[in-house]
């Protein structure tokens, strides 16, 4: 595979900042693309709490002239190194739009800033201005590789350029698309040209997720079965009509699961080391788990947890539909991380107090309890409506944490179902249910409580999970691949 030059664009990136998974992708796949001989670099803003986990940054005063005028006065490009790593970091520094504590897209109350279109406008310009070597790096990348919303202008802005880049824009979730009144597009003072339904236009609002489904070369999503969904209504989002009309520019390629950060065998947040030659140790974290959440130690009663955005995309209705009836009839625990809807927060603390001995529920981004739940718990559960890849459910399976999944998405890709056959045969990892109903998961759980009094089974499971691999290495030459059909469509195009 040749080398290329790629600029990694993202709006968040373990381990400077993380809200879900697309911060993982971003701090994993740059650097399995540089094991593959990839010159990577990474460009995000410079959010307040990134620069202090930064580390070492050097400024860079970016000559920009000419260059989609308008930026703010002071504006500087920081470079640096992603931590741990050999990845060049650029990032933008435009203290007025990123210099705010917390969460990159929500204010203290939990709201969208109410200026996100203008600070990621100011971004998808200095992007796309490093791209065609206008910002005094002496640097061109070949392709650049933007993600979700934030960095939807950028394809849209460069495919004004005729000596470009090609680019790429993967989708990690099509639900959020960043979408603003049709003022703001004259607010932003974006060219004229990208008006319009072909473009960022969308029943008369601003998309900017449109700007890289329209314009990028090639459009990629986190598993193959999201990337067919994403093509109906039903899981479309108003956009299967574009999706369908860009089908041949279209593939799914799995995340990976970053090994160095995710394995029990060597993971410096967990208390007992194991891994599927010697599985033993599992229990040892299952009685810690039980003590620091405050449950009952029990080595027999199942415990099965959940670690997640609460959102209504993850299937917290079922859970919440179904948990009350799980709890009363079956001798189980069940552990919540996770914040969110505060609905759903309350909903949780609710059952936390009227199941004291059975139910623990921790609000919060907790890093170190999701190791230690990932360690410990014996059952992950995954009821999500739809689910691009997800990733806590490939954590689960080499923690030997038998997943219950919906079939939807990145789950249906990761998952085998616990059938009579798979059971045979050795290929079941966990337990797949299809209807998005409370009663259908209420049968998953139970289906997993029947597999759970086998002890053989349920270790034969155990260990198939273990032992699978989706490490980054495999998905990393499928996204050159991608690069390779992104040239080729570039050069086409540019011709036209
Ligand atoms: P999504 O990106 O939709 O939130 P994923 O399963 O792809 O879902 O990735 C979620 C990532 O965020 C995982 O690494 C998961 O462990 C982590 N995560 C989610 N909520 C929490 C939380 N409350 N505390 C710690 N980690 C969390």
């Amino acid at each position: 595979m040749p080398t290329h030059k790629i600029l990694f664009a993202a709006s968040e990136a373990h381990p400077l900042i993380k809200t879900g998974g697309l911060g993982d992708v971003a701090g994993s796949l740059p650097i399995a693309l540089q094991a593959q001989r990839q010159e990577v670099c990474i460009i995000m803003p410079a959010y307040h709490d990134l620069i202090i986990r930064a580390g070492k940054l050097t400024r860079i005063h970016p000559m920009l002239a000419g260059f989609h005028a308008n930026l703010p006065k002071g504006m500087r490009l920081l470079e640096g190194t992603l931590p741990n790593s050999k990845i060049k970091l650029w990032l933008v520094d435009a203290p007025a739009y990123f210099d705010r504590p917390g969460n990159p897209y929500l204010n203290p109350q939990g709201t969208d800033w109410p200026d996100n279109a203008q600070r990621f406008a100011l971004f998808a310009r200095v992007v796309a201005a490093v791209a065609m070597n206008k910002a005094g790096l002496a640097w061109q990348p070949d392709i650049v590789h933007c993600n979700d919303w934030q960095c939807g202008l950028i394809p849209a802005l460069l495919s004004l350029e005729t000596a470009r880049p090609a680019t790429v824009f993967t989708v990690h979730n099509l639900a959020y698309q960043g979408l603003f009144p049709a003022e703001t597009f004259a607010a932003l003072n974006l060219p004229a040209s990208l008006w319009g339904v072909d473009s960022l236009e969308f029943y008369g609002q601003v998309s900017f997720i449109k700007g890289g489904l329209a314009h990028a070369d090639m459009i990629s999503t986190v598993s193959p079965t999201y990337a067919q969904e994403i093509r109906t209504p039903a899981y479309g989002c108003g956009l299967e009509g574009l999706l369908n009309h860009r089908a041949e520019r279209l593939t799914g390629i799995l995340n990976g699961a970053d090994y160095t950060h995710w394995d029990p065998q060597h993971d410096p947040l967990i208390p007992h080391h194991y891994n599927a030659q010697s599985p033993h140790n599992k229990a040892d974290n299952k009685a810690a788990l039980q003590t620091r959440v405050g449950l009952p130690v029990a080595a027999d009663i199942p415990v099965f947890a959940i670690i997640s955005r609460l959102v209504e995309q993850k299937g917290i209705d079922l859970l919440l539909g179904s948990l009350p009836e799980l709890l009363r009839h079956h001798k189980v625990q069940f552990i919540m991380l996770g914040n969110g809807e505060p609905r759903f927060e309350k909903a949780f603390s609710a059952l936390a107090d009227q199941y004291p001995t059975q139910v623990a529920t921790k609000i919060g981004f907790n890093e170190e309890l999701a190791h230690l739940i990932e360690s410990g718990a014996d059952s992950f559960v995954m009821p999500s409506f739809f689910e691009p890849c997800g990733l806590n459910q490939i954590y689960s399976l080499r923690y030997g944490t038998v997943p219950i999944v919906r079939r939807t998405g990145g789950l249906a890709d990761t998952v085998v179902d616990a059938t009579p056959e798979a059971l045979t045969n050795h290929t079941a990892t966990g337990i797949v249910f299809n209807e998005a109903t409370p009663p259908a998961l209420l049968t998953a759980f139970e289906r997993a409580l029947a597999l759970y009094q086998q002890p053989a089974r349920w270790q034969q499971m155990v260990v198939t999970g273990m032992k699978q691999d989706f490490s980054w290495k495999h998905s990393a030459k499928q996204y050159l691949a991608l690069y390779q059909r992104a040239v080729a469509w570039k050069e086409k195009d540019v011709q036209m």
